[in-house]
């Protein structure tokens, strides 16, 4: 069977030119040609022996994912729709700003959490992505834009794993990938541009601060485990506290001082001043000291048949200010790429559902509508 060079890490494609007969650093010159030239064609590789070059092609490969749409956003925002097979298709996202340009990846196709609010937690879960298939999609997009853009420059600045899937679900994969992200010879992103975002997979979160440390996200959207429970089923086996402390774990670690904690806007669910107090209390009060930490509101992206609704913006505001207030950092985030249905939440490539979790949703939307849990203060915290 042939390799697709795009599943190595620097330290993975060493091994394999080994295998060949090869020198290790020729794997230096091969990496630099995949990742930081895009090319795909080993005739190309003109600094590459020659006999290395001819050798190639018999036994690897360098695989793009079939593109099988790319919508363009009045904003700039660009959205590609990847074919990873079987009647899957997973969703990859660029941002451009005036100051950076950010790429949104998918880690697996649909994903298994079941978050209430989330498009793709309502299809259900096929697979995880292969490392291949996460830069792949890295790959591809960087390497169109400069195209695109007439650019030899780098276009792609920060990479934010907030596509569809739960990453930390999938770290077998996602820490190769990282580091191929991360590596001088491949894009060269620093730590603190690589965002890996998690509904709360606590051994895991330990794992990448010990494999692979860069900036976390934690999608929190609840300041109780009553609440949290019914938005982000994970909670009931990882519940609040013990992400907290998992968050406190990788502080030392992380390329940042603090962490970013996500909290989608719902209307009348999670969005009173109430909840917003309780908020400071746990984010401030937990172990005793605290979590330094930064929040991120994102404004709730419809989607068909979610019984939810977004919260006003005037509550958004009102919400934000008490957290600013209080002493935690807040802001919220710019919805991008609405048009093309690009924004958080929104992507739902297709799912050939092996769990059947979009009809457990279905039928849990019928019999149980969320509704505005009643705050206890202090539950669970003794
Ligand atoms: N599985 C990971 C990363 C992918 S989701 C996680 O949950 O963190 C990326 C972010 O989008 C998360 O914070 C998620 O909670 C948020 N999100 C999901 N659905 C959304 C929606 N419909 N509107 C707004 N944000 C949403
Ligand atoms: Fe999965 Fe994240 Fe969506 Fe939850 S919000 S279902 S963890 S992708």
């Amino acid at each position: 069977m042939t390799a697709n060079l795009l599943d190595f890490d620097l330290e993975g494609l060493a091994a394999f030119c080994e295998q060949l007969g090869e020198k290790r650093f020729r794997a230096v010159q091969l990496f630099r040609w995949i990742h930081q030239k895009g090319a795909a064609d080993f005739a190309a590789m003109t600094d590459l022996a020659r006999s290395l070059r001819e050798k190639l092609p018999a036994v690897c490969t360098i695989t793009d994912l079939p593109v099988l749409s790319r919508q363009d956003s009045a904003d700039g925002t660009i959205k590609w729709l990847f074919d990873v097979g079987d009647g899957n298709a997973v969703e990859t996202v660029f941002i451009p700003e005036d100051d950076r340009g950010t790429l949104c990846i998918s880690s697996q196709a649909g994903c298994a959490v079941g978050c209430r609010f989330c498009s793709t937690g309502h299809q259900g879960f096929s697979r995880n992505l292969s490392t291949g298939e996460i830069l792949a999609q890295l790959w591809h997009a960087e390497h169109f834009l400069r195209r695109h853009l007439k650019t030899g420059e780098r276009v792609i600045t920060n990479v934010v794993m907030m596509g569809m899937g739960e990453p930390l679900q999938n770290c077998g994969a996602l820490v190769p990938a990282l580091r191929v992200m991360l590596d001088d010879h491949g894009y060269g992103l620093s730590r603190r541009r690589v965002t890996v975002s998690t509904s709360g997979v606590v051994p895991m979160i330990e794992r990448l601060a010990a494999d692979c440390p860069v900036a976390l996200a934690v999608s929190l959207h609840a300041p109780s485990d009553a609440l949290r429970d019914d938005l982000v089923p994970l909670n009931r086996k990882y519940p609040i506290a013990e992400l907290l402390d998992a968050c406190l774990g990788y502080l030392p670690a992380a390329p940042r001082d603090f962490i970013t904690f996500e909290y989608c806007m719902l209307d009348g669910v999670n969005d009173q001043p109430e909840h917003a107090r309780q908020l400071l209390t746990l984010l401030q009060g937990h172990a005793g000291r605290g979590v330094p930490c930064k929040i991120n509101l994102i404004p709730f992206n419809p989607f068909p048949d979610s019984g939810l609704t977004c919260s006003p913006r005037a509550v958004v505001q009102r919400f934000g200010q008490i957290l600013n207030e209080g002493g935690i950092v807040t802001t919220v985030r710019k919805t991008r790429g609405d048009d093309i249905d690009a924004a958080c939440g929104q992507l739902a490539g297709d799912v050939l559902d092996r769990t059947n979790a979009a009809s457990r949703m279905a039928q849990r939307r019928h019999q149980a509508p969320t509704q505005p849990v009643r705050i206890v203060r202090k539950e669970r915290q003794a």
